[in-house]
């Protein structure tokens, strides 16, 4: 089963993942994770321009973004052939709502992720920007930032519900928020 887990920086995606391996694997599933952007060769790209060594167009960000997740599907298809669960760290939702919320055109946004694997179930994590500035503890608060942090929500809010994505009240404790998606997945199962 793919299992995508997606929402905005510090909405709680790594500790959701995290908690929910180990989770399946005490009820003995067989669990891969990874994240994206990947550390592979275009993916390292990104976190290149992201950390200001590079500067890239947004519409070449874009094509890293699709030709990292394009690069991985593959390996995506073995490891969900060799295992009950692949748990993705952001994945097409997290493309295409940056992607939008910074101008690209839909259109061409859902053109580059229209031929990556559709996950079996994703998850949202909404969180309101202000707990994600307050964990971050952003010194920064570039209103700029703030404003497009705030669109970004909007846009992931939207596309989830059209894209039938479960929305997680990610503003709980980690335990709760777990008990919501480990219960879904179990269900999807057939629990
Ligand atoms: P992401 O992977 O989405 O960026 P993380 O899982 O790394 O988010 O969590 C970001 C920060 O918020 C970390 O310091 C983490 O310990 C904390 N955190 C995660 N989940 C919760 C939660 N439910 N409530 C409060 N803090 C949380």
């Amino acid at each position: 089963m793919l299992v995508v887990i997606e929402g905005i920086d510090m909405s709680g995606k790594s500790t959701q993942i995290k908690m929910l391996k180990e989770r399946l694997i005490e009820t003995g599933g067989t669990v891969e994770t990874f994240h994206f952007p990947t550390k592979l060769i275009f993916g390292k790209e990104i976190y290149r321009h992201y950390n200001g060594e590079v500067s890239y167009t947004q519409e070449e960000l874009e094509l890293l973004h699709t030709i990292d997740k394009m690069s991985c599907q593959a390996y995506i298809e073995h490891c969900l052939s060799g295992n009950d669960f692949l748990l993705l760290d952001r994945y097409k939702l997290s493309q295409f709502v940056y992607a939008i919320s910074q101008g690209i055109d839909e259109k061409w946004a859902k053109a580059l992720i229209s031929r990556m694997i559709e996950p079996d179930i994703g998850f949202l994590l909404d969180l309101p920007v202000e707990e994600a500035t307050r964990r971050k503890e952003m010194k920064d608060k570039n209103e700029s930032n703030y404003e497009l942090l705030k669109k970004t929500r909007r846009n992931y809010f939207r596309t989830a519900m059209e894209w039938g994505y479960k929305i997680i009240d990610a503003n709980r404790s980690a335990s709760e928020i777990n008990d919501d998606i480990f219960y879904t997945i179990k269900y999807l199962e057939g629990y």
